[in-house]
């Protein structure tokens, strides 16, 4: 087990397209990863790259990236590779190239290019100009790059395929169907990298493999061209690839990688990782991979996923900050053969809990902060406060007395009792003031490690709707009580 966990790669997978990080950030993540036994990082620029010349619209260059505060400049992509390489981390870029292809198709200039029309996820591959898009994504992805020796082609999840005309013609005439028009263009894509950049290895993800029959991969030669990254996210008990797919994997390819998850995994709008899930998809990939092992020929390691947004359109989930508890307990797990409490205890003795702390975050009922020394641990506790305020407030709009005394109906038709709203004035009043402290709170924070437009989007979706609730509620409170208890039916009145 250990050559498999020791002697391999363990790259860290950055997911950009959603609250990516100042270069500050990583300044003192990249150590730290370093430092608890990370080899790498999969780096999935997504539309922050700033891709230049025809593809300039697509990334952090581009006017919409530049007027909303979006990374990254070109400058700030070298530090970026420069700060991993100073701390020994390999790199390997990650670029889609047929599905999770928003951050292209939803511009008017690709949009042609789209599978669906309506749709902008998957790329067409019979256009004969989606391959000349794709060569140039992978040109300035690869020239920006130097010196890399693996770029991960992506190519998960293509939902829509085989659907426009020519594609759909592709697919009753070609000898092996959807699975024929999925190979025919990813090893064309594979082709055109070999071709060019002969000294670069390919890997893609492997979901769309799963169900094709070994014979059809074994016709493409697809091992003699890509190594497939088998990702799996469950925990142990809904863990489940199965000896059948490692015995079809082992006649077609002789190098494999694995991916697990330590944040972006349990909900799409998850806002704190939940460690124990985590924790257990990396001991089922031990299992897995104990089980298992002996029908790999070459393993070559594992990335650590770390999804930002379930896609382009998704809203953020887990922030990186928030998901380094779970990250450290999932790599000390995986480079220890298994978890267990002295593991645990030494984690959280190096992030900065106390022994009193056994499960990291989940016991902060009031908005007392402790002092913790992971980067960024301040927006951590932050959202840990979010989320146990939001459950109060929850708690409280939805509550009998609420339902029974001051429904909707009854502020409408100006028919409350103040005995009732006296009391769930204050309530209200203080749960806002709270809400207020926490706003400041989470912006003094969230500034120095995220860019104007992520601070944007994560308080227009978490705290501004409930900060308006609140408002409302409190000045219903407030006019009620004004008019006092009234008869039923003296609705319209000059208030
Ligand atoms: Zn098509």
């Amino acid at each position: 087990m250990d050559a498999l966990t020791l002697g391999s790669q363990r790259l860290i997978h950055l997911d950009l397209k959603g609250a990516p990080p100042k270069l500050c950030y990583f300044e003192k993540f990249f150590p730290l990863i370093k430092d608890l036994g990370a080899t790498g990082i999969l780096l999935e620029w997504e539309d922050t790259f700033p891709y230049t010349r025809e593809l300039l619209p697509i990334g952090g260059l581009s006017n919409s990236a530049q007027v909303s505060g979006a990374p990254y400049t070109i400058e700030e992509a070298r530090q970026l590779l420069d700060m991993a390489a100073d701390c020994d981390l390999t790199v390997i870029p990650l670029v889609q190239i047929f599905g999770h292809m928003e951050y292209v198709l939803k511009h008017e200039q690709w949009r042609h290019l789209r599978e669906v029309e309506a749709y902008p996820s998957s790329m067409c591959p019979c256009n004969s100009e989606t391959m000349a898009l794709v060569r140039s994504l992978l040109k300035q992805i690869i020239t920006f790059h130097n010196g890399i020796q693996y770029i991960h082609i992506g190519a998960d999840e293509v939902w829509y395929m085989g659907l426009c005309p020519a594609c759909s013609k592709r697919v009753t005439t070609g000898k092996y169907a959807k699975p024929g028009l999925y190979l025919d263009y990813v090893t064309a894509v594979a082709q055109y990298i070999k071709e060019n950049y002969p000294n670069l290895k390919i890997i893609i993800w492997d979901d769309m493999l799963r169900s094709v029959d070994t014979q059809i991969l074994q016709a493409y030669y697809l091992g003699t061209l890509v190594e497939p990254m088998i990702w799996h996210y469950n925990s142990a008990e809904t863990f489940n690839l199965g000896a059948p797919l490692w015995e079809k994997y082992s006649n077609v390819f002789t190098n494999i990688w694995a991916a697990s998850a330590f944040k972006g995994a349990t909900s799409s709008c998850q806002i704190l990782p939940i460690n124990k899930f985590h924790v257990s998809n990396h001991e089922a990939w031990l299992s897995e991979l104990g089980q298992h092992a002996g029908k790999i020929l070459n393993f070559k390691g594992i990335a650590f996923t770390g999804w930002s947004r379930y896609d382009h359109y998704a809203t953020l989930c887990e922030l990186l900050p928030t998901a380094v508890p779970s990250l450290s307990l999932c790599l000390k797990t995986w480079l220890n053969g298994g978890y267990n409490q002295e593991l645990h205890n030494s984690v959280g003795k190096m992030l900065g809990y106390n022994e009193n702390t056994p499960n990291f975050g989940s016991s902060l009922r009031t908005p007392v902060l402790p002092t913790l020394s992971f980067p960024g641990w301040q927006v951590f506790v932050g959202l840990e406060w979010f989320v146990n305020l939001r459950g109060k407030y929850r708690n409280i709009v939805d509550s009998d007395q609420m339902h029974s005394w001051f429904n909707q109906w009854q502020v409408l038709n100006n028919y409350t009792n103040p005995m009732q709203v006296d009391t769930i004035l204050p309530v209200i009043t203080d749960l806002l003031n709270e809400l207020m402290s926490l706003e400041t709170y989470l912006k003094t924070h969230l500034e120095p490690i995220f860019y104007q437009h992520t601070i944007e989007e994560l308080m227009g979706t978490l705290v501004d709707p409930i900060k308006k609730h609140l408002k409302q509620v409190k000045s219903d409170c407030e006019t009620q009580l004004s008019l006092g208890c009234r008869v039923r039916g003296q609705r319209r009145l000059n208030i």
